[in-house]
């Protein structure tokens, strides 16, 4: 078995009363996408920032490449390779579609945004830019302002930022949210192929998209994994039917 390239062990997040993670311990391992599914409210989100860095757990540690990374701040993270979407855009409106892949990358890479016209001269950076968004089909809208951009675009865009850092592993928070079945379609086509490049840890409600991507799905609920398996397995469960698939 290979060795896991993400492994997260016990973390756990309260918000005052609220246990939003509860011990909650899980691997991604090379080549692979690992799907964490759940209800609203499941904790799905607070872990992603767990693993991130935005939000230091209470308790746990996640290692990352054999690495303790639990003490290095969001920046150091992006670095060391860990590369993210987020659930909610984190996208500038205003500005074009390849400022947004330039000075999103930086930004999670540490940059301020007050350097814009460094970052906008770095031609490393730009070129990096340009064939992250062109892997995601929107080379030719990269002048564009991004407020013009549909909806689908600007998921697409959110991958291609987190593409730019070239990030040897993903965190990604419903890619698909509001995606049509055709970008859905387009964007699990995307994915299986760049698991192979660095495995995803996907959080994802649209099922259809899980159970074609994933080689294990963990189940999330009221902060805990109540069962982690292939696709099959999870869709077997009583007890995962019964939290969340309906029956
Ligand atoms: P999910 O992404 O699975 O829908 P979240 O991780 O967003 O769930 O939220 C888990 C729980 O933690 C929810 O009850 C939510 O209201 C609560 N929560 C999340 N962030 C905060 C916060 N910053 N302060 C207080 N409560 C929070
Ligand atoms: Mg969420």
């Amino acid at each position: 078995m290979t060795e896991p390239l993400l492994r997260i062990e016990g973390l756990r997040k309260s918000f005052g009363a609220l246990v939003a993670t509860d011990d909650v311990s899980l691997t991604v391992r090379p080549g692979e996408i690992h799907a964490l599914i759940g209800p609203n409210g499941a904790g799905k989100s607070t872990l992603i920032k767990q693993i991130a860095g935005g939000l230091p757990p209470d308790a746990g540690r996640i290692f990352f490449d054999g690495q303790d990374i639990t003490g290095l701040g969001t920046v150091a993270r992006a670095r060391a390779g860990l590369g993210r979407t987020f659930q909610i855009s984190s996208l500038a409106m205003e500005y074009t579609v390849l400022q947004n892949a330039m000075l999103g990358a930086l930004g999670r890479a540490g940059s301020v945004w007050r350097f814009f016209r460094p970052v906008m001269q770095d031609t490393g950076l730009r070129e990096a830019a340009m064939s992250a968004l062109e892997r995601v089909g929107l080379e030719e809208h990269a002048a564009q302002r991004t407020a013009d951009l549909s909806h689908g675009q600007r998921r697409q865009l959110e991958v291609a930022v987190a593409l730019t850092l070239q990030p040897r592993a993903f965190l990604m928070d419903e890619p698909m949210a509001g995606l049509g079945a055709d970008g859905s379609q387009r964007l699990t086509g995307f994915l299986d192929g760049l698991r192979h490049e660095a495995p995803i840890l996907l959080v994802e409600h649209d099922m259809d998209a899980v159970f074609a991507l994933a080689d294990r799905i963990s189940v999330l609920v009221y902060g805990r994994i109540i069962a982690t398996g292939t696709a099959a397995e999870i869709r077997a469960n009583a007890d995962v039917r019964e939290a969340y698939l309906g029956a």
